[in-house]
């Protein structure tokens, strides 16, 4: 039997640390929307089936257009206040075959289709994998002040990072259970898919390491750095070609 898997491509932040009037996914880098290069990644990859693009409601027509050459796009939803409402959204629009989930930050334009293939993969024996590498800076805990507490012990400390990847059962249930809490005005405290997952359900999350590429756009400095790595990778590509 084939798998079907259905990749959610968030787009559909606000761009608070950005500090500019366009969100940063809709900004231009390299001479494409920021957003479009993880779609258009995610659509070369064989084994995704379908994608689904989370974009500000407002936007709706300009993403229309932009996703129109895009064949693997089933459905745009619209965001919601936090990270975890656009997820939900995203996996409420799901009405087709699918067997697998991969959840990815439109603002990391540089992922490698091979990384995104390790994730999947992993999906398919341990129903939760996530991109992640080892930390290479020492990290600390600070207070208000930002006078040290604490200094964690690095060699279990990992960056991770999207693609996230589920088992569609599993990632359902846990999302059911975080907008049960949602609902009810609970503290929540989910930056990412995974959390969910370690939160409201029993399964384990397993990490896999993938490359340093895997950039995300979250400050101008990072706009900056990210806008040149493109330019560089559209250049080796072109004489490659
Ligand atoms: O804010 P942060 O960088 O963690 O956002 C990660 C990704 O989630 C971005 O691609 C952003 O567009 C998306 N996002 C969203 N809806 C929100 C907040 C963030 O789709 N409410």
């Amino acid at each position: 039997m084939d798998t079907h898997c259905t990749a959610i491509i968030l787009a559909g932040g606000r761009g608070r640390r950005m500090h500019t009037e366009t969100p940063k996914q809709f900004l231009s880098l390299a001479g494409k929307e920021l957003f479009l290069y993880a779609v258009e990644t995610y659509a070369r990859c064989p084994f995704v089936t379908d994608i689904v693009v989370v974009i500000p409601e407002e936007d709706k027509e300009r993403c229309e257009a932009l996703l129109a050459p895009q064949e693997k796009v089933r459905a745009l939803s619209f965001s919601g206040e936090e990270r975890f409402d656009s997820v939900y959204a995203g996996l409420s629009a799901i009405d087709w075959p699918c067997d697998v989930v991969l959840i990815h930050d439109g603002a990391r334009p540089l992922t490698k289709e091979e990384d995104i293939e390790t994730v999947y993969r992993t999906v398919l024996t341990d129903e939760a994998a996530v991109a992640a590498h080892p930390s290479k800076d020492t990290i600390k805990i600070v207070d208000d002040r930002q006078i040290v507490t604490d200094t964690l012990e690095r060699s279990h400390l990992w960056n991770v990072q999207t693609p996230q990847g589920f088992s569609r059962t599993l990632i359902e249930k846990a999302y059911a259970e975080l907008m049960a809490d949602r609902k009810n005005n609970a503290p929540i405290f989910v930056t990412d898919d995974a959390s969910a997952v370690e939160l409201y359900t029993e399964k384990k999350v397993k990490l896999v390491e993938t490359s340093s590429w895997n950039l995300k756009v979250t400050t101008p400095e990072d706009l900056e750095q990210i806008g040149i790595l493109l330019e560089y990778r559209k250049k080796t590509t072109e004489e490659n070609t």
